[in-house]
């Protein structure tokens, strides 16, 4: 405005006085016209002050906002219209103006409920002669847009995101946030040298080829980019962080600069990661669970070899997939002997350690390739692939796992042997059938089991008609019992000083219309299994009442007929009334009986036997322990179970009379046995010798086939004749 006026000064110069009032008032008059449309049109605030803070000039927007009149504010000072503390804050912002040569600022202005933010100019105003005569201040409002900006640096910091601008051609920050200078670790001064070399100085070695090569790449392309890339700060400490950058384009097109934002993703990178870690740690449990869950399904609890039902499924597939060499296959089950009696002498926690030590050393002596499984209590299959001399391989294979099972198995200090048989069954891979093998395997092992002193056989055609015998006697025996086809024989027991007989024991018999004469060794098992046994023992007594008086009138004397109690048949709670009536029945007296039961009796039910035996006493009945020695025999059942006779069982008297360590024993049983007041009988004498040794040591009295080999009653009544 000083320009103007010295301008028009000039122009006008060399006017009378007259022309130069009226000039002035011309000028005045348009100065006020220009004042007018400022204050009508132009949407700012203006005002001017003198050197002293007077206003010379307020517009009508500046008044609105202020609060005062134009008349309250022309020519009035600071103190005129505002509080010491303000006016004293104006004046020396007026001064700061006047002595800076300007001063361009973003501040609130407004009173009462009308604060507006204001973009203000403050200049000062100077006269022809430079000298500063006053101020004034152009202020545009930008209420809006600092709410937004502030908003917006305001999410940016909470989101600890700092933005930047960078200049293509310079190669440097031209803006920054504080934010941003606080990710890279220095202050916002610090920022423009930091990021002028900041592949060196900021990013992390590992990362800085990645990000050179993206920011090529976005440029080449004129393109935006997003990259994580770690930083060291200048403090040593490792961020991570992410860059957004955008190209601003120049009006030829051209890429002039970038401009982002940074932001520190430190915090959510490391839960990521942690939760990468969580995941990868719940897979892998997922993982081991599963295959633990695979292995339960496939394996035996117990043993963990494999189960039936997988031991079934990895045969066949490998005879599905392996198109090798070996073209037969040898199914072999492999039982234990008497391990029922381990488990109900020694109860089922050391039998399962048995089973456990058994099954590991059956594994250890089997061929990598062969497969084993439990399929039953003490049962095992195992499944060996071979060629022509599949053979050889399973006797060796059989002696190897018989001979490691023999081993002493210590438990819990106990020192356990167990023996085993196994049953085998070879054919080509093109005929298997798995349940078949297993039937087969299963004959032979029975086979195995009926001939002492051999521990395995292989499966023999003729085998499967032996098997049918079996089931044809399992059918038949009922039929049998119906039709009186089971009848007695009757062994002489003789006193080893005399040979005056003194009982008979009753041993039953088959006549069995297709196969004849068959052992009880045989029938009395297959009773047992059947249910039948109750039946078969009743039916044996009272035969034994009808013959008592027929023997004792062939003897001329009183004499007593032993019968064979099964284990069984004390499972049946009427078993001794049912003994009690047939006696009475049959009016024979139960002092004529001698009932003979084994040790494997006192094995279970402890309270239940020595009860039953206790009533067959009080009947007036002899218990005999017979076949004494072979079981877990103990001398304290002797005198806990009061049984009155102990039979020594034929194994000790075959080769008592040359074998010392059998004398040795049967010494010792007798002495022991007949201390404790009872009668020993020795069983099976076959000869002179026997019977005079068993004489020698004491035994009373003797049954065999020296004395009389069990004989009908019809033929003992004939013989007597
Ligand atoms: P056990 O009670 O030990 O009967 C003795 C067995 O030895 C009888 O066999 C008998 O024939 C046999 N024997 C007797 N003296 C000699 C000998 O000098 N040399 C040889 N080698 N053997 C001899 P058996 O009759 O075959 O009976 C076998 C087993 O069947 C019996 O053994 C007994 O436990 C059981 N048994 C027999 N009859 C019955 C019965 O009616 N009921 C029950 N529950 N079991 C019975
Ligand atoms: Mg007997
Ligand atoms: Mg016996």
């Amino acid at each position: 405005m000083s320009k103007n006026k010295k301008k028009i000064a000039n122009q006008n110069s060399g006017l009378s006085i007259e022309e130069e009032l009226r000039d002035l008032r011309e000028r005045c008059a348009l100065y006020e016209a220009w004042l007018r449309a400022l204050d009508e049109y132009v949407d700012c605030d203006l005002w001017f002050k003198d050197a002293d803070s007077h206003y010379l000039y307020v517009n009508k927007r500046f008044e609105n906002i202020i609060g005062f009149s134009r008349e309250q504010l022309l020519h009035a000072r600071p103190e005129d219209i505002f509080d010491e503390d303000r006016a004293q804050r104006v004046r020396a912002l007026d001064k700061k103006v006047m002595d800076e040569n300007g001063l361009r600022r973003v501040v609130p202005c407004g009173t009462g409920s009308r604060i507006e933010m204001h973009d203000e100019l403050r200049f000062p105003v100077k006269n022809d002669a430079d000298k500063i005569i006053g101020l004034g201040c152009l202020a545009f409002e930008v209420t809006k847009q600092s709410i937004a900006e502030e908003a917006l640096a305001q999410a940016q910091s909470l989101a600890q995101l700092g933005n930047w601008r960078w200049s293509l051609q310079d190669r440097c920050l031209i803006s920054c946030s504080e934010e941003f200078a606080q990710i890279l670790g220095c202050d916002i001064q610090d920022a423009f040298a930091v990021m002028h070399k900041r592949l060196e100085k900021v990013v992390h070695p590992d990362d800085r080829d990645r990000l050179e090569h993206c920011l090529k790449d976005a440029k080449r392309k004129a393109i935006g980019y997003k990259i994580e890339y770690s930083i060291i700060r200048a403090d040593g400490e490792v961020r991570h962080v992410m860059e957004i950058g955008e190209p601003l384009l120049s009006s030829q097109g051209n890429v002039v600069e970038y401009i982002g934002t940074l932001q520190d993703i430190s915090e959510r990178k490391q839960i990521e990661e942690e939760l990468i870690c969580a995941k990868q740690d719940l897979e892998k449990r997922v993982e081991e669970r599963t295959a633990h869950l695979k292995y339960m399904a496939a394996h035996d609890n117990l043993t963990q070899v494999l189960n039936r039902k997988a031991f079934t499924e990895n045969v066949l597939h490998r005879l599905k997939t392996k198109s090798d060499e070996q073209s037969q296959i040898a199914l072999i089950i492999l039982d234990l002997n008497g391990f029922k009696g381990v488990n109900d002498y020694f109860g089922h926690d050391v039998g399962d350690k048995v089973l456990q030590t058994v099954a590991a050393r059956i594994q250890n002596a089997l061929p990598l390739d062969a497969y084993l499984s439990r399929i039953g209590g003490d049962e095992f299959a195992i499944s060996i692939f071979g060629e022509n001399d599949l053979r050889s391989s399973c006797e060796r294979l059989c002696d190897r796992m018989t001979n490691s099972i023999q081993d002493m198995i210590h438990i819990d200090g106990l020192e356990l042997f167990i023996g085993s048989s196994a049953g085998i069954h070879i054919s080509d891979k093109n005929e298997f059938d798995l349940e078949t093998a297993l039937k087969f395997a299963d004959i032979a092992l029975y086979k195995t089991k009926q001939n002492r002193g051999v521990h395995f056989a292989f499966f023999e055609d003729k085998m499967a008609a032996e098997i049918e015998y079996y089931r044809t006697l399992e059918g038949d025996l009922r039929k049998a019992l119906a039709q009186n086809e089971i009848y007695i024989v009757y062994q002489p027991q003789v006193l080893s000083s005399n040979y005056e007989v003194v009982a008979y024991e009753a041993l039953a018999r088959w006549n069995h219309p297709k196969y004849g004469t068959i052992s009880p060794d045989i029938f009395i098992s297959i009773a047992e299994d059947r249910g039948l046994i109750h039946e078969l023992g009743e039916m044996v007594l009272h035969q034994c009442c009808l013959d008592l008086p027929k023997l004792q009138k062939i003897n001329s004397r009183e004499i007593k007929i032993s019968v064979n109690l099964s284990p069984s048949q004390f499972h049946i709670p009427e078993m001794v009334t049912s003994f009690k009536t047939t006696f009475e029945k049959n009016k024979v007296p139960a002092s004529s009986f001698i009932m003979e039961v084994t040790e494997s009796l006192f094995i279970k039910n402890l309270e239940h036997t020595r009860a039953t035996l206790e009533k067959l006493r009080e009947m007036g009945v002899t218990i005999a322990l017979d076949d004494f020695g072979t079981g877990y025999s103990s001398l304290s059942y002797l005198k806990e179970f009061k049984v009155d006779c102990v039979k020594l069982d034929r194994a000790f008297v075959k080769d008592v009379v040359d074998s010392k360590p059998d004398q040795r024993i049967v010494e010792g049983i007798v002495t022991l046995v007949k201390n404790l007041g009872l009668e020993v009988v020795g069983e099976g004498i076959e000869s002179e010798e026997q019977l005079a040794y068993l004489h020698s040591v004491g035994c009373q009295k003797i049954q065999g086939f020296y004395t009389g080999r069990p004989q009908k009653v019809e033929d003992l009544v004939a013989f007597a004749k």
